[in-house]
């Protein structure tokens, strides 16, 4: 019998100068093709690139891991109806302020959000389309070898779910190597023979801010049209935002696309003394010149962070009450609340009706598919749920399999296993239930090499896979214009790391070989 494939290494033992040489392809092809970054301070010191012209390399995998096929095609699969679930949380307020309410005393952030919103629907919203870029994030779970495996919601993000415009330059990252340079070391690895899924995040996400420019467009404009990407400033992966952007004015209708620092939106932007409030946006060049903000994108906002002051919440005001499309609006901001995840995957003790069906038809085949995909989690409320997981969260060993997660994005946030009793007793107990305690998820062992700041980590990782999505929606008639599967990100990180934000530092970019 020939000996199977399985039993090689994957990825291949390197000589030291195959390594060298993996790493010049692709610091080279990186830089090239736009998977970089803004150095990181630890790298380059601000003192010693004055004008930021500096760009440098994403970390990222020399090896596309192995994925499940399976499991990837799982995700992709029910990414529409994640997307469609989603879009009617955002339509629910009643369910949205009731979630609200519960954490709205201990948590400053969402009161604030909440009071933006109240304030808009108190003057009547002018706009009811609503669009979401979404992007739901899975690790495998596998509980013994002979399981088939199965994907687990790590969470759901509904602002600024980033990383799509990297993401499929990854994967040409990969198949480019798997032409070039892979083939040199072993044959098994040459295009042929990976199975490497194709990776059209970029297309798919601008396609989803073009149907909102579109459904907005159709309307009698007062100004020309743009899309406002409302940003951070400084932003280190600025390119992951220039690659949407760039595929928006590639097309053969190019789109006007303009990036506004959050905290200079009441400088940049005016609303029109009209009943339909249009959004203005007047170019710092030349303010004369006026645009009407079709779409405003949000890759800013989504922490308290990006809001020191009150003009900020009035920056926030401005933009939620325009005619603008906003992605996300605030209520679709708070659909993915932590909160919100948990009392999705928390079975409701009184019935056997799944929560989902509020939302979903309960003849629905999909709703099963969604909670599939749902791991344990668990309120630190005054319920008989809350009580049981407090108790699991401050006891010494049983915490050990479980993450305290608060109502933040962007990474950084979440405290892990034995951390979690000593944080909590630091906290006044009104204020654990603004927290959700869930169950760790261990992906079975997977190795591969990340090339982070020119140096090499091997052994092993932990891969989380995102997909996509893109939906457009009617906040008022509940009618669904437009929903797609966006594509995938794959993210690796060592698996000593408790965290895998690649913009915080802890993860790697990287591609799915599909197995
Ligand atoms: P954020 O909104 O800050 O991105 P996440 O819920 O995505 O918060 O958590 C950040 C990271 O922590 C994830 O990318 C993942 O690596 C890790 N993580 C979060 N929840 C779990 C879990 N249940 N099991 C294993 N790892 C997790
Ligand atoms: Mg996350």
């Amino acid at each position: 019998m020939a000996p199977s494939r399985a039993a090689e290494p994957y990825p291949p033992n390197l000589h030291p100068s195959e390594a060298e040489q993996l790493v010049a392809t692709i610091k080279d092809w990186s830089i090239a093709h736009g998977l970089a970054v803004r150095p990181p301070p630890a790298v380059i010191s601000a003192e010693a690139d004055p004008q930021g012209i500096l760009a440098t390399t994403v970390p990222v995998t020399l090896f596309p891991s192995p994925f499940p096929r399976i499991c990837f095609e799982q995700a992709k699969s029910i990414q529409k109806a994640y997307n469609k679930l989603y879009a009617s949380i955002a339509q629910d307020e009643g369910f949205l302020e009731e979630i609200v309410q519960q954490i709205i005393e201990v948590d400053d952030f969402i009161a604030e959000l909440w009071q933006v919103h109240l304030k808009v629907k108190e003057e009547g919203y002018v706009q009811n389309l609503s669009l979401g870029l979404f992007r739901s994030d899975y690790m495998v779970h596998q509980s013994t070898a002979e399981e088939i495996p199965t994907i687990k919601q790590v969470e759901f993000n509904t602002i600024a779910s980033s990383f799509g415009g990297l993401s499929s330059q990854t994967s040409k990252l990969h198949k480019y190597l798997a032409v070039s340079d892979y083939p040199l070391f072993k044959k098994s690895l040459q295009t042929t023979e990976l199975d490497l899924p194709e990776n059209q995040s970029t297309k798919s996400l601008a396609l989803g801010l073009r149907s909102a420019y579109d459904a907005y467009t159709k309307s009698e404009n007062i100004h020309p049209c743009c899309i406002i990407f409302v940003v951070q400033d400084p932003e280190r992966n600025i390119f992951d935002q220039r690659h949407l952007e760039y595929e928006l004015q590639q097309h053969k209708s190019p789109i006007s696309v303009f990036r506004l620092p959050f905290a200079e939106t009441l400088t940049r932007t005016s609303i029109a003394e009209t009943s339909k409030r249009q959004l203005l946006y007047h170019l710092p060049s030349n303010p004369s010149k006026v645009f009407e903000v079709a779409v405003v994108y949000f890759r800013a906002g989504y922490g308290p962070g990006d809001y020191p002051d009150a003009s900020a919440w009035n920056a926030r005001l401005q933009i939620e009450r325009s005619n603008a499309i906003k992605c996300p609006t605030i209520l679709t901001q708070l659909a993915g609340a932590k909160k919100v995840q948990q009392v999705l995957a928390t079975p409701t003790s009184s019935s056997n009706l799944s929560i989902l069906t509020r939302f979903i038809e309960a003849e629905d085949p999909s709703i099963h598919g969604l909670e599939d995909t749902f791991t344990n989690i668990f309120p630190l409320d005054d319920t008989p749920a809350g009580q049981e997981a407090r108790k699991l969260a401050i006891d010494p060993e049983k915490c050990k399999g479980y993450v305290l997660k608060p109502q933040r994005e962007g990474g950084g946030n979440n405290i892990y296993r034995t951390a979690i009793p000593p944080f909590l007793k630091s906290l006044p107990e009104t204020h654990w239930k603004s927290f959700i305690l869930m169950e760790i998820i261990i992906p079975p062992p997977v190795k591969n090499i990340i090339l982070r700041n020119g140096a090499l980590e091997q052994g092993g990782v932990i891969c989380e896979l995102g997909v996509y999505g893109t939906c457009l929606w009617d906040q008022a008639t509940k009618k669904i214009l437009h929903n797609e599967e966006a594509g995938y990100l794959l993210r690796t990180k060592g698996d000593k790391s408790e965290e895998g934000g690649v913009a915080a530092g802890f993860g790697s970019m990287d591609s799915c070989r599909l197995v």
